[in-house]
């Protein structure tokens, strides 16, 4: 059977299957994308921005059904679903709105007689490779800026994404990106190793896990392709003080189990002061208590939905076993539910050894895992005690004590008195094994650019 498949992860019921492509479709795909670069490119930049722009209105006009393709998919409630889908729309149309001005030829001052310019220029056809946690935000921030700049994009989504990723190339299409401009994949691995070889593909963008990275990174370094990893993230939430704990508490638990938890920048670590940390944990166990598990499509109060799938459930039940093997506690949750659905109940995990295997792990589900510290500088030590260094956050009523804290973070993106902040035009992206390069924003836009000098004498 075909990898590529629809499961509800909230029944285990297959949904619809896609055949995976054959080696002459692949080939056929990537001779497009090419060709149509060859044309998209001088085509002129704000009659692309506004085809993006086009892109945006129909995501928000065919709202409903991309929402209820992705809980179906992957599980996600129906109202976090549309939230992600509002904000896929948002990033697209900025890059419409505002790409043009981004991607802006500049004038630097020379020291030797002569004007140097630096031009934006397209680089050709590129490969995204996309995870299945946020099906349209993960696509729209890489696709958006690069159709734009007048890139070609070629799009292998996650395996259980198929009709997600069916609708984006069909919106794209429809906004008047031409054929081959954006085109779907539906790829095995050893044809996305191909694809990246092809010479006629510039670059790749991965979100995923620190395998697939290592993967195809390795496979755009053999082949001297640039290469943008957006890999996981274990990120802290350090808690210095608070004039209401308990109001934090809800902060931390509701970013921690949004999305079902399976978010790269979630915050995966809560490292608490130990004068609030009972008070911290109390709040937590409080709102992990009495939660059963419901429908994505219509979730009521006090349930929580599937993850994934039923694999990815089976992976955070052994973490999470593996854990307490290791010395860790379960204060509420940690229960697996029935196969074969998905269904792992938010959890609390307090006590993991810092000597453990498991302290290093990213837990990518509804598992808060909470740390005692009794100083800033132990909190700043066991924040950046990690491989990872994706995003990170300090609470504190003082904000400069957070801000001091803050700054010394080994992360790509901190943040004082909030979790994260997420808009079309911020940065997004790590260090350390969390990845290199970064999406959205200039930075982001700047990533498949050829920053072309034009000198003249
Ligand atoms: P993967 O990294 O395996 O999948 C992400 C994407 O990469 C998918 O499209 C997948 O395709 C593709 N992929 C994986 N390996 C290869 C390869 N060798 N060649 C080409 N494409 C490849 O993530 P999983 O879905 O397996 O999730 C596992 C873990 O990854 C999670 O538990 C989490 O830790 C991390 N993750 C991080 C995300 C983030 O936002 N940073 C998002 C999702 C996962 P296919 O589906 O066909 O295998």
């Amino acid at each position: 059977m075909s990898n590529y498949r629809v499961q509800n992860p909230a029944t285990g019921e297959i949904v619809e299957t896609f055949p995976e492509a054959t080696n002459a479709e692949i080939e056929s795909t990537v001779t497009a994308a090419h060709s149509t670069y060859l044309t998209w490119k001088d085509t002129d930049i704000q009659e692309r921005a506004s085809v993006v722009r086009r892109a945006a209105e129909i995501f928000h006009e065919r709202k409903d059904e991309l929402s209820r393709t992705i809980s179906v998919e992957m599980g996600k409630s129906y109202a976090e679903s549309v939230d992600e889908v509002e904000f896929a729309a948002d990033i697209i149309d900025y890059y419409g709105v505002h790409g043009p001005s981004l991607a802006t030829d500049y004038q630097i001052p020379s020291t030797i007689p002569g004007t140097a310019r630096i031009e934006s220029l397209p680089v050709g056809a590129l490969l995204g490779v996309m995870p299945w946690n946020f099906p349209y935000y993960q696509v729209a921030r890489f696709a958006a800026p690069n159709l734009v700049l007048g890139n070609t994009i070629m799009l292998k989504h996650a395996d259980i994404c198929g009709r997600s990723a069916l609708l984006i190339e069909e919106i794209f299409l429809a906004a008047g990106v031409p054929a081959g401009g954006y085109s779907h994949l539906f790829a095995g691995h050893d044809q996305i190793a191909s694809v990246i070889a092809d010479p006629r593909v510039q670059g790749v963008s991965l979100t995923g896990s620190e395998r697939a990275g290592a993967i195809i990174g390795a496979q755009a370094g053999q082949n001297l392709k640039k290469a943008v990893l957006e890999l996981g993230g274990i990120d802290p939430m350090v808690v210095l003080d608070a004039d209401d704990v308990a109001a934090v508490a809800r902060e931390a638990w509701e970013f921690r189990t949004y999305n079902a938890g399976q978010v790269c920048n979630s915050n995966k670590r809560l490292i608490v002061m130990d004068d609030i940390y009972d008070d911290f944990v109390a709040e937590l166990v409080k709102l992990g208590t009495g939660l059963t598990p419901g429908d994505q499509l219509n979730l009521g109060e006090g349930e929580y939905v599937p993850l994934s799938s039923r694999a990815a459930a089976e992976t955070v039940d052994a973490q999470v076993r593996k854990a307490v093997s290791e010395g860790a506690r379960v204060l509420v949750g940690g229960e697996l539910g029935e196969g074969p659905a998905a269904y792992y109940a938010p959890t609390v995990l307090v006590d993991v050894p810092r000597d453990s295997e498991s302290y290093g792990e990213e837990i990518f589900g509804p598992v808060a895992t909470v740390f005692k510290v009794s100083s800033d500088e132990e909190a700043l030590e066991l924040a950046n005690d990690c491989a990872l260094g994706l995003g990170g956050s300090v609470f504190s009523s003082d904000e400069g004590r957070a801000d001091r804290v803050a700054s010394r973070l080994e992360v790509g993106m901190t943040h004082v008195n909030t979790i994260a902040a997420e808009a079309a035009e911020l940065p997004f992206g790590g260090v350390k094994r969390s990845g290199f390069g970064r999406e959205m924003g200039p930075i982001g836009m700047g990533e498949f650019v050829n920053k072309r000098l034009h000198f003249i004498a």
